[in-house]
């Protein structure tokens, strides 16, 4: 990293990969703390507060406030959460129980600016409601044009809490664990998305717990709740509109009026498209059942893969047995359950031709079904994270 002081602007060069563009910090009302800390050489904290934080939406803009802030207030008691301490993120967050939104934010934005070397937040989009769709980028930046990335999301369907909770889960392990995973880390770059749906995931705590779809509602159709939003995993364009999605909006899993209607598909469509070749490994969480499933979803055939997918499949669900004893169900998403077009895994697989497609099925397999009781919550996340690990340990072995 270079710095360059002119007047009171301090710009900062970096070669982090994703910052296109020098970044220009207005110190002018703070000069003194500019200079006191130019001095000790020691813009480490101001940096991480610059680039943890959101690496597309603000880095092109003054952040006179953030950095002040960070830099004025000597007191750790005042910080919030004790976030911007030094050393690890200390954010309370855990796995105790379900976390809302703003939780999940500010604990992304903690990991973030504790950890700029390995993590970076990138804001996708906006969800219909305006919520942002932070995607979680982890890596070292090695081979970083190679096919070599790796994309997990959760919470595509509101009411699958455990979903969310175990990417972020991964999220945790990754980052805080980072030299336990250097293997890794070394070979892949990871793009993951915690909550693809964060309005329905809301709402699911505030209104309605069994809710499934996005909120949209373009046709202002409040009359008759039920009737808004899509289901976002019938929502892409891959054999959109085919059997499995329904063209009535008041049906659980309503098509959108066209495939990628509602703005959370559409904003992760055009991040992997802008990427497309560089993904392996495409991971979709969801709940309920045991299964690991892969294409195709919508008609009950296989891809000319399927004996890799079988196997890559069959590694995750071994090394999850292992964890609690949970059988998992292997085979592709039409066969196994019933044919569904327009989900996430077959776009993946069909159209961003990403090689290993998967839609992960958590427990449990009905007794409690979307309502997974809170205190299992830990075991199941820790089950999720090394299916995980063993599935992209193995991928190397894989075409
Ligand atoms: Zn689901």
């Amino acid at each position: 990293m270079r710095m360059k002081k002119v007047k009171n602007v301090l710009t900062l060069y970096t070669r982090n990969p994703n910052l296109k563009s020098p970044l220009e910090v207005l110190l002018h009302p703070f000069s003194s703390l500019l200079s006191r800390h130019k001095r000790q050489l020691n813009f480490g904290s101001l940096v991480r507060t610059m680039f943890g934080v959101d690496s597309t939406q603000n880095l092109n803009q003054p952040q006179q406030f953030r950095t002040s802030r960070h830099l004025n207030d000597q007191s750790p008691n005042k910080r919030p959460n004790n976030v911007f301490n030094n050393g690890a993120c200390t954010h309370k967050f855990d796995w105790k129980t379900y976390q809302r939104m703003d939780r999940i934010y500010s604990y992304l934005d903690c990991l973030a600016f504790h950890y700029v070397d390995r993590m970076q937040i990138i804001t996708i989009g906006k969800s219909y409601e305006n919520r942002p769709l932070k995607v979680v980028r982890i890596g070292n930046g090695a081979n970083a044009q190679a096919r070599n990335a790796i994309w997990i999301d959760g919470g595509i369907h509101a009411r699958e809490w455990i979903s969310p909770a175990s990417v972020l889960f991964i999220i945790k392990r990754l980052v805080e664990d980072y030299d336990q995973f250097r293997d890794v880390l070394n070979n892949y770059e990871f793009y993951i998305l915690p909550v693809v749906n964060p309005d329905g995931y809301e709402f699911t705590h505030t209104h309605n717990r069994m809710w499934r779809k996005t909120r949209s509602n373009p046709r202002g159709l409040r009359r008759n709740n039920r009737c808004v939003g899509a289901d976002p995993n019938r929502n892409w364009s891959y054999e959109w509109g085919g059997k499995g999605a329904s063209p009535n909006p008041c049906d659980e899993t309503y098509r959108g009026e066209r495939a990628f209607s509602e703005s959370e598909t559409m904003a992760v469509r055009n991040f992997i498209m802008s990427r497309a070749h560089r993904f392996k490994l495409f991971l979709t969480m969801h709940s309920y059942g045991q299964f690991i499933l892969y294409p195709w979803g919508h008609e009950r055939m296989a891809p000319n893969n399927w004996r890799q997918l079988e196997l890559l499949g069959a590694t995750a669900g071994e090394a999850m047995r292992e964890v609690n004893d949970h059988r998992y169900t292997i085979g592709s998403a039409a066969q196994v359950l019933y044919p569904a077009a327009g989900g996430s895994d077959d776009w993946a697989r069909g159209q961003a031709k990403i090689p290993y497609t998967y839609t992960i099925e958590l427990p449990d397999t009905g007794r409690y079904g979307f309502l997974l009781p809170a205190p299992r919550i830990k075991s199941t996340v820790q089950e999720a994270f090394v299916g995980v690990l063993a599935m992209v340990r193995a991928l190397n072995q894989f075409p």
